[in-house]
């Protein structure tokens, strides 16, 4: 409850986007007898029945929990986030398109200029479908091209290998990408999302977390002002989990309705990756073979890649979505501007401040 609080102070004060109202979450529709009210509330029954397919290994929305001050962020008009700079750290190349490639987006088309940075190599990816590391490299990049990002980083740690490389390289690495990017605004996995079993989710994360602190002050790596960089002041943050929250409470649900087509392509994509990429295309030729064919699919195989993911992979983020009354969403805790101690400090004393 302690943990409840502070996140109910931290975030007060009127943080709602685009206008939109603070809502509470949904009531739970049912609760399963012998369940503590204060866990996770559970998607109906029927909802899981009228899933498309059974594919839920990652994400787990019926077992988020819920901040009593949720936000529901929804789409601004214009462009009020017009020279700002959004970095999206992901260990993987599929960690971003799956659970945070609509928010990616969806604040890219709203003025953010956006950057993708990746701290693995994938060499684990697609082995079976004969990839390498150069493969998913090319993947990747279409990848941040899917979701409107400027350019793509990477830093070729090795797959699923990253809790035996030094955490402070890969945030002093981070740091200095921070500098010359001068990012406004970081999505990363969460850093205390504890029921992850990839090592690399958890390395990945604390060091853009510990990135976003220390870009900003004048005692860390010295030489890169010397070199002419500037401290970054990174003073937003969007956290997305892999697995269920029991302890990480979600504070923003962020409405990504209008931007699940980007999502879908972000995804087809990472075609060595994750559970997207070319699987439509094979599925339909694999019945085509057999004398059939799905509708769904289409008839080219760029359709049927496009089709199977939307359809058959968006279930989650679909379901989290009707919770709240919205078609596509995307979860996260939301890590906001802190309070600016010295500029308070200053205006009470030009506010109090009398001549001797
Ligand atoms: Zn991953």
């Amino acid at each position: 409850m302690e943990r409840r609080s502070f996140l109910s102070r931290s975030i007060a004060g009127g943080i709602a986007l685009g206008g939109a109202p603070v809502l509470a979450p949904s009531p739970p529709a049912q609760a399963p007898a012998g369940r503590p009210s204060d866990l996770p509330s559970p998607l109906t029954p029927a909802a899981h029945a009228n899933r498309s397919s059974g594919y839920s290994p990652f994400t787990t929305p019926d077992y988020y929990t819920y901040a009593d001050n949720l936000v529901i962020e929804r789409n601004n008009p214009g462009k009020p986030h017009q020279g700002k700079v959004l970095a999206a750290v992901q260990a993987h190349s599929d960690d971003i398109p799956l659970f945070a490639g609509g928010t990616v987006a969806k604040l890219i088309d709203e003025g953010y200029t956006g950057y993708l940075i990746r701290i693995s190599n994938d060499e684990a990816a697609g082995r079976t479908l004969g990839y390498g590391v150069v493969q998913n490299e090319i993947d990747y990049q279409n990848v941040a091209k899917a979701l409107g990002c400027k350019k793509a980083f990477s830093f070729y740690y090795r797959n699923h290998r990253m809790d035996d490389c030094a955490e402070i390289e890969i945030r002093a690495r981070l740091i200095f990408l921070f500098r010359v990017l001068q990012v406004d605004t970081l999505i990363a996995m969460d850093p205390y999302n504890h029921y992850d079993e990839n090592p690399d989710h958890l390395v990945a994360a604390r060091a853009a977390e510990a990135a976003c602190w220390m870009a900003g002050g004048g005692k860390d790596y010295p030489e890169h002002y010397k070199a002419g960089l500037k401290p970054a002041h990174v003073r937003e943050k969007y956290y997305h989990a892999r697995s269920p929250q029991g302890h990480n409470l979600v504070n923003r649900v962020v409405d990504v309705s209008s931007y699940i087509d980007h999502k879908v392509r972000g995804n087809v994509a990472n075609k060595g990756k994750g559970p997207a990429g070319a699987s439509g295309s094979r599925l339909r030729q694999e019945l085509s073979r057999q004398g059939k064919k799905l509708p769904l699919l289409g008839n080219d195989d760029e359709t049927a890649n496009f089709q199977y993911v939307k359809h058959f992979l968006m279930d989650d983020w679909k379901l989290l979505g009707e919770r709240f009354g919205l078609q596509y969403a995307e979860a996260f805790r939301y890590i906001g501007p802190q309070p600016n101690y010295s500029a308070n400090i200053r205006k009470y004393v030009d506010q109090h401040a009398v001549r001797l």
